[in-house]
């Protein structure tokens, strides 16, 4: 995989993702939000953990928890703080790279 400049590495387990502002997730979780807050409950059962039941959505979109997923590795749940640019061979091809806030923010 050819690492891009934006590309940053958790400090405790490797995995690489890609950097994000702020703003960017604040837009982001406002929009997927909106979406969810506005589609029909077998749309909405498809963004929530396996086996949850209708009865069991919230009224509203968790935008809290939602924003977040961005301040922590995907893979081990250490902090944003604790990244580092990524270099080259840290990521294998072909792999899903997730979001995080940028380390410099
Ligand atoms: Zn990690």
């Amino acid at each position: 995989m050819t690492i891009s400049n934006d590309m940053t590495t958790c400090k405790n387990c490797g995995w690489v993702h890609f950097a994000v502002s702020r703003d960017y997730i604040k837009k982001q979780t406002k929009e997927f939000a909106a979406f969810w807050n506005n589609s029909s409950i077998k749309t909405k059962l498809l963004y929530m953990p396996l086996g949850t039941k209708e009865s069991d959505l919230p009224e509203r979109y968790n935008e809290q928890k939602h924003s977040e997923r961005y301040l922590r590795c995907f893979k081990c749940g250490d902090s944003y703080k604790n990244f580092r640019k990524s270099k080259e061979k840290d990521s294998p091809v072909g792999c899903t790279i997730q979001p995080i806030l940028d380390y410099k923010e």
